[in-house]
């Protein structure tokens, strides 16, 4: 079963979007297995977007991404790392497809509500530099057998 990291944008969090994006993920039947609020700090958005160093816009993401603390989730489900990208959508929201959180909610490329891992190499590095090892949560899923069938599993 893969994880995936996603991050609830300042965006959202101001705009009170917060129970709305976790209702998304949840009711797709995602598993939460960690959630956390948290204020970023420099050095781990360096890190984080480590692959944006260089771009006009790197400075004026990291402030945003501070203007405000996030909430991290790490959510679980099969293939969910790619299930969680479409759910986003494209970066500019404005462009976004209509059903997809940016494209019903946002209109910005930088606003843009949330963060998502894009690959699963990159999941697994982005979970663990959010999350410690003891919080995030294995449990038993009572609905899974009505969520996938046994050959998806
Ligand atoms: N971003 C921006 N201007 C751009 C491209 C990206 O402000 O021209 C911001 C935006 O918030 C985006 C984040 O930088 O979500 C990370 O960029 P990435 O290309 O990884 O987009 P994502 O994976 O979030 O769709
Ligand atoms: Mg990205």
């Amino acid at each position: 079963m893969e994880r995936t990291l996603v991050l609830i944008k300042p965006d959202a969090v101001q705009r009170d979007l917060v129970g709305e994006l976790i209702q998304r993920f949840e009711r797709k039947s995602l598993k939460l297995v960690g959630i956390k609020m948290m204020a970023l700090s420099d050095d781990l958005l360096d890190e984080h977007y480590s692959h944006l160093v260089g771009r006009d816009f790197f400075a004026e993401i990291k402030t945003f991404m501070r203007s405000t603390p996030i909430i991290a989730c790490c959510w679980e489900g099969v293939d969910c790392v790619n299930t969680v990208r479409t759910m986003c959508g494209i970066t500019k929201a404005r462009e976004a497809a209509p059903g997809s959180i940016r494209g019903d909610l946002a209109m910005s490329v930088q606003a843009n509500l949330v963060h998502a891992s894009d690959s699963l190499e990159t999941a697994e590095v982005e979970v663990a530099r959010f999350f410690n090892a003891n919080e995030l949560f294995a449990y038993e899923d009572v609905v899974n057998p009505f969520v996938y069938s046994s050959r998806e599993k």
